[in-house]
């Protein structure tokens, strides 16, 4: 028997449920292979720093599935169409008999497989597919009468339950293989897709498993206590690995469970609060699969279709650019233009700030994010974002308005993120960082940054306003 892994979003060999059972059979001959697709990924907004973390983790799996004696294919074409075609070729030309992948929930995603399912070239290979980006299968975690939850909360209780019924099992890394490895391995050309560096997370897999351990060994005590304050390094910071599947939730899971096996007891400690946190990942990656609109721009909540946003190019561009006069706003918004990376409550005042003082389509920020960030994740993202703009599940309710100098007081008491990104404020006394603009009045200097683009307490009930006409 010849086995094919397809690796997709899961560059690990470590917990690999694909190349895990691809492996199970001694005598099979297991290969596998990565196609890259840059045209599709530029519909799909894909940031250039996400391309070149995924290039330098293929690079680290060709290494790591070599030393199992596995080969590794590596084609680029252009589309996801185009990489049916590929692994038709391959399985003829390599008399492939089984066909292993883990699945990807988003909507072009699964119409490819389905696509490639349907090819009369497939007919003769056995397709084994995978719910590997997830702790359980979308569809699994459902009301008594089957539905999936549209709150959080039911669904977490829900997630909490079966786990208590389930062991947290990761599946080791295969063992070298008996076949030998016949190529020499070759360097893999880059993709034909813009890559730019990033410092944001070491390379690797190990580099991955290590951060999870010492997080969870040293620091997810103080989650809950600290996870909302950008100037501090209290979170994770494992997204972008989850985001390519350089790590699996199981392995977080079974982290935590190992060096907390108390996690579950109270809610208020910060091991149950982080835990809360990749279930929320798993709430949006269940969404996702359930409802295929998500992937395709829509709302779920539909009223919200007909909220007439705002065409201002001028704001949109101060907003990208961290140029709206509001320090917390911009310094997050530079913090994502330079690393790739932004902290959860910014990028919830941000997403707040362009939706819901700006009146701008929540659809440009969700596509900006996804053009700049590393971790960036289609579910996650769309999220994120429906959750700021209140058009999703257990939305923020649409009359609920970040202000965001309130949120800027509260979380950067000391205006040290601020100071980080926005030097010009150097001058500025602490006290009055929030707000430059009115200390620069008073004291009658000229401040080399913007006044506030926007007056808050007037755009919250023109944005009202909007919203309930379109209720
Ligand atoms: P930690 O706080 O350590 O959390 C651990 C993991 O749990 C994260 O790595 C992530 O996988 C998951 N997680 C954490 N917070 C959330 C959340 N609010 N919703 C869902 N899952 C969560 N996360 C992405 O990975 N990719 C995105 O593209 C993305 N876009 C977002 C857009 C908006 C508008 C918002 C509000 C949030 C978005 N998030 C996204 C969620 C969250 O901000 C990041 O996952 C988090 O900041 C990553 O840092 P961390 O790994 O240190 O997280």
């Amino acid at each position: 028997a010849t086995h094919l892994v397809w690796f997709r979003n899961d560059l690990r060999v470590t917990d690999n449920s694909a190349l895990y059972h691809a492996c199970q059979e001694p005598n099979a001959k297991v290969i596998a292979i990565y196609i890259a697709t840059p045209t599709q990924w530029q519909t799909h907004h894909m940031s250039a720093r996400q391309a070149w973390f995924i290039f330098q983790h293929l690079q680290q799996l060709q290494q790591n599935l070599a030393e199992l004696n596995i080969e590794l294919i590596y084609q680029e074409v252009d589309t996801f169409d185009d990489s049916i075609a590929i692994i038709e070729t391959v399985s003829q030309q390599r008399a492939v008999t089984d066909l292993f992948y883990n699945k990807q929930y988003q909507w072009h995603e699964r119409q490819r497989d389905n696509a490639l399912l349907g090819q009369p070239a497939m007919a003769n290979v056995n397709c084994h597919a995978f719910d590997d980006s997830v702790f359980f299968a979308p569809g699994r975690i459902t009301t008594d009468a089957g539905k999936m939850y549209q709150i959080y909360t039911p669904f977490r209780n829900k997630f909490y339950e079966h786990l208590q019924n389930n062991v947290i099992k990761v599946n080791r890394k295969p063992a070298k293989r008996q076949q030998e490895l016949l190529v020499e391995l070759t360097a893999l050309k880059p993709f034909s897709y813009p890559m730019q560096t990033s410092q944001y997370a070491p390379i690797g897999e190990q580099q991955a498993i290590m951060r999870l351990q010492q997080f969870c060994r040293e620091e997810v005590d103080l989650y809950l206590n600290l996870r909302d304050f950008p100037r501090l390094s209290a979170t994770s910071e494992l997204s972008a690995y989850l985001a390519i599947g350089v790590l699996s939730v199981r392995q977080c899971l079974a982290r935590l469970q190992l060096e907390r096996p108390e996690f579950t007891q109270s809610k208020s400690s910060g091991a149950f609060g982080w835990f809360n946190q990749l279930i929320w990942r798993e709430f949006y990656l269940h969404l996702l699969f359930i409802y295929p609109k998500l992937s395709k721009n829509q709302p779920f909540i539909d009223w919200t279709k007909r909220v007439q946003w705002r065409q201002n190019e001028q704001d949109f561009v101060a907003w990208q650019t961290g140029q709206t006069g509001y320090p917390i706003v911009d310094a997050a918004m530079r913090q994502l233009n330079q690393t790739g990376w932004m902290h959860n409550r910014l990028r919830m005042i941000t997403a707040s700030f362009l939706v819901k003082d700006l009146l701008i389509d929540w659809r440009r920020g969700e596509d900006y994010f996804m053009s700049q960030l590393i971790d960036g994740d289609l579910a996650l993202n769309n999220g994120g974002w429906q959750w700021a703009a209140s058009t999703g599940n257990d939305a923020a309710p649409y009359f609920r308005i970040f202000n965001p100098t309130t949120q800027s007081k509260r979380f950067d008491i000391d205006g040290q993120f601020i100071l980080k990104y926005l030097p010009e404020l150097a001058q500025v006394p602490i006290d009055a960082i929030h707000e430059p603009h009115k200390w620069a009045q008073k004291n009658k200097i000229t401040l080399n940054y913007p006044e506030p683009i926007v007056e808050h307490a007037s755009a919250r009930l023109y944005i009202l306003a909007a919203y309930n006409a379109a209720k």
